[in-house]
């Protein structure tokens, strides 16, 4: 069934995470009588960044997906299967219906999902770290022999093992990676993150897991564990979408797109999220990290260039600054790390409940601006543009590494907002 209408303009994004409900919403901002379809199979909003709280026992996922989309738009609950980027026509499946829908404009931010371990014929739970059945790891009983195993020493790795060391007690919880936790931080906020973990008695190793076989966990070289559960929070893996559809990718699978975030040699159609590898200044410039921080400006930005075409305005390039890059510690602990604008630490940094608190004031902020957005239908969403200053940012073993090559862009495991 082909469902068109020229009258009014027809406007698409396919995936309804933090990109994708932004774009929604801006649209609608900018053009009330439009058709907006947003593609997402989720009936619930996932608020990834709050994942941990989840696993802690005091958040669950439970605000519908209608809420976080725009008033007077549709929400097709199914899976995108193509999009034919000349006719900017998109094929989607709906309750095992095949529907498509010309557009004038489309939003493609299907995001990532977090990568698992894995794992041979494997008698112990292993999970990803994003998996419903992951908060199974909780009700399990872990010992200092067959402990929970956290692979993955990024931001998101420490968040959700300091939170299950803290469920299940000292010495239970083991955090693995082939970095030291937190090393894209200051070293003064790295040395208060190592202190936390010792307090709560998370345990930590270095070392780079191969997979899971039985109850063994096996490490690259000679090393083997036994395990009693393990969650993979070792970076991410972008949606193949892009890939699958022909589209100029890099390794990652992320598509390249054009500084304004428009998908190269096509009209109105435009990448925002996770899914897109787009560079801070210029091509040499780094990559804009995976984070909600980028994907919801990303989102925003990606609208604004979809109006700006449709009136025959020139896109404008994305330009996004970074501020801080935040680290719950528990519940009431945590890390708000300053950086410069192009993401790197500076020597500044809180700890404490003041961290806590101020990363919690940013996560409301990414569903209240938004929903104020929804209600008032003018644009509140903003943020800070990038500006290239060889600022106060510290040298980290993390960015020391990365500078140094070019080819780990996956800046995946060290997710903030
Ligand atoms: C456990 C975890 C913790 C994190 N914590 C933080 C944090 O604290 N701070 C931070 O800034 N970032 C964090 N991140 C990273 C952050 O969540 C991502 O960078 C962000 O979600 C990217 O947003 P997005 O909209 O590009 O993609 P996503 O949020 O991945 O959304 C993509 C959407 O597309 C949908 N989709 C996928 N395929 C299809 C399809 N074929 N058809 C239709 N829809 C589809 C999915 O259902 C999903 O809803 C975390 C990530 C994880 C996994």
């Amino acid at each position: 069934m082909l469902i068109q209408n020229k009258k009014q303009k027809s406007y698409v994004v396919v995936g309804g995470g933090y990109a994708g409900r932004m774009a929604a919403l801006r649209l609608r901002t900018r053009d009330r009588a439009a058709r907006i379809v947003v593609v997402e199979p989720s009936s619930v909003v996932v608020e990834r960044a709050r994942y941990h709280e989840v696993l802690g026992g005091w958040r669950q996922w439970k605000i519908p997906m209608a809420q976080a989309l725009p008033r007077d738009g549709e929400h097709w609950q199914g899976w995108v299967e193509a999009i034919d980027a000349t006719n900017r026509v998109v094929t989607a499946r709906i309750d095992g219906e095949v529907r498509r829908i010309e557009a004038d404009g489309i939003v493609v931010a299907l995001g990532s999902r977090a990568r698992g371990i894995e794992s041979i014929d494997a008698k112990i739970p292993v999970f990803g770290a994003e998996e419903p059945e992951t908060a199974g790891v909780v009700g399990g009983s872990y010992t200092k022999d067959a402990p929970l195993v956290v692979v993955g020493t990024g931001l998101t790795g420490i968040e959700i093992a300091t939170v299950l060391a803290q469920r299940h007690g000292a010495g239970r919880v083991v955090l693995v990676g082939s970095e030291e936790p937190g090393s894209g931080l200051s070293e003064g906020a790295r040395a208060y993150t190592r202190a936390f973990m010792e307090r709560v008695g998370l345990r930590f190793a270095l070392g780079r897991v191969e997979r899971v076989e039985g109850d063994t966990l096996f490490f690259a070289g000679d090393e083997r564990w036994r395990a009693g559960a393990v969650l993979g929070c070792a970076g991410f893996r972008v949606s193949p979408f892009a890939k699958e559809m022909g589209w100029p990718v890099d390794a990652q699978g992320r598509a390249l797109v054009t500084p304004t975030l428009a998908l190269p040699n096509t009209e109105g159609i435009f990448v925002a999220g996770d899914l897109a590898a787009c560079h801070q200044g210029n091509a040499q410039g780094p990559l804009y990290r995976s984070a909600c921080a980028t994907a919801m400006p990303m989102g925003c930005h990606a609208a604004e260039q979809i109006i700006r075409s449709a009136q025959g305005q020139k896109a404008l390039p994305f330009s996004l600054g970074y501020l801080v890059q935040c680290v719950a510690l528990g519940r009431r602990d945590g890390v708000l790390q300053f950086v410069a604008s192009d993401d790197r630490p500076t020597p500044r940094f809180w700890t404490g409940w003041r961290a806590a608190w101020t990363k919690e004031a940013i996560l409301r902020m990414t569903w209240q601006a938004p929903a104020l957005e929804r209600c008032l239908r003018v644009p509140v969403f903003r943020w800070a543009s990038y500006q290239a200053s060889e600022s106060k940012a510290e040298q980290t073993p993390q960015n020391k590494a990365e500078r140094m090559s070019e080819s780990k862009t996956d800046g995946h495991t060290k997710p903030a907002v």
